[in-house]
């Protein structure tokens, strides 16, 4: 399914000020609101799509990802996404707190059963190898899980579990809130039952009722190709589980980049400093040896190379996130100056010492800082 541009989502442009974004997103989730459209899914739908588009526009870094990468930076491929409604009201009743005064875990009579656990984070760290290629990573991840005696439910048995007298078993109780609207009919997560619908007259004793445990659990994730340091993938229903059978929350992965031993990244481009000596520079060498994220590879020196020469290997960098195109692995050449010579060899040289080919004429030939960084990015 094609999703809709968030900008477009809250009628706004794409150089829309903070403040626009949330007047905006405060507009359209006001009129899709599920409280002023009860039973309307298709209302149900935008309110969502507008939450989405909201808390991603709403900050800073995800917002400029989703700039450069679209909707494919903003999911990277790991499945799961913003689709957690715990999320969606955690921001929801930050704009509207002021408005409808706060009605206490959440806005709408939409959440049924037990509140969902919490989002856990945890940081994955690759080398440009697996960045350059994407890799699948299984990590273990310390959480709650449901509780393996009760599974999840928190009572002994089926017969200590009993309808919540509070809620008739709704999980939810509705409540009448005087706001600058006029009254507002809200429901809210039930205080006796915290929204499970049920009370349990005998607990399980292995979780004391809780319905989790703490354990372990192994999560397998497909990380896209070209992910950068500090990039965020999230993994709906991975993260801790909720109490009494409530959903799990999401994991949200953070990408570190480890160092690599002889390349160093540049946005797309992977940059090596290659030392050569000063007689390969002169005479030139057609084999020399360049480590690249796949093996080796052997360039030409030409004849006549100056220090910070730069060659390029084209597409033998990084693919971008979006799928579109590949960069370069650049080669910034270093003459090396022997620091330790014989007797013999110095005599070799000091013959060479006044030949005028050997004098520097820098003027012809070697290019300027400024033009060799202009080489570098063109
Ligand atoms: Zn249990
Ligand atoms: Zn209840």
């Amino acid at each position: 399914m094609s999703k809709r541009d968030y900008y477009e989502i809250l009628e706004v442009t794409k150089t829309a000020s903070p403040d626009e974004i949330k007047k905006a997103y405060r507009k359209v989730a006001m009129k899709y609101h599920p409280d002023r459209n009860p039973g309307d899914k298709q209302a149900e739908e935008l309110f969502k799509e507008a939450a989405e588009a909201y808390e991603v526009l709403s900050n800073p870094d995800k917002r400029a990802q989703y700039d450069r990468f679209g909707h494919n930076g903003m999911r990277g491929g790991a499945g799961g996404g913003f689709s957690n409604p715990d999320d969606i009201f955690s921001h929801f009743s930050d704009i509207f707190g002021d408005l409808f005064g706060n009605a206490g875990g959440g806005m709408g009579g939409r959440q049924t059963g037990p509140p969902r656990g919490t989002n856990l984070r945890t940081k994955v760290k690759l080398t440009l190898e697996e960045i350059a290629e994407g890799v699948q990573k299984s990590i273990k991840i310390k959480k709650y899980i449901p509780c393996a005696t009760c599974n999840g439910s928190g009572a002994k048995s089926k017969d200590s579990v009993k309808s919540c007298s509070t809620c008739n078993g709704h999980g939810r109780v509705r409540q009448v809130t005087n706001t600058i609207l006029g009254q507002m009919q809200t429901t809210i997560t039930c205080p006796a039952c915290d929204g499970s619908g049920s009370t349990i007259t005998n607990k399980c004793g292995s979780c004391a009722g809780s319905g989790r445990q703490y354990g372990e659990e192994t999560v397998t994730i497909d990380i896209p190709a070209g992910v950068t340091e500090n990039i965020q993938l999230s993994m709906s229903g991975k993260g801790n589980v909720g109490e009494r059978g409530g959903g799990a929350g999401d994991l949200i992965i953070t990408i570190e980049e480890l160092p690599h031993e002889h390349l160093k990244r540049q946005s797309n481009d992977v940059v090596y400093s290659l030392f050569i000596s000063f007689i390969d520079a002169a005479i030139g060498n057609n084999n020399i040896e360049v480590p690249t994220l796949k093996g080796k590879a052997k360039i030409k020196v030409p004849p006549g190379t100056q220090s910070g020469k730069i060659f390029r290997l084209n597409g033998k960098g990084l693919p971008s996130l979006n799928g579109y195109g590949r960069g370069d692995q650049i080669i910034e050449v270093n003459v090396w100056t022997p620091q330790h010579l014989t007797d013999e060899e110095t005599k070799i040289l000091e013959q060479l010492r006044d030949k005028p080919n050997f004098q520097p004429n820098p003027s012809k030939s070697e290019k300027n800082f400024f033009e060799r960084m202009r080489d570098m990015f063109s």
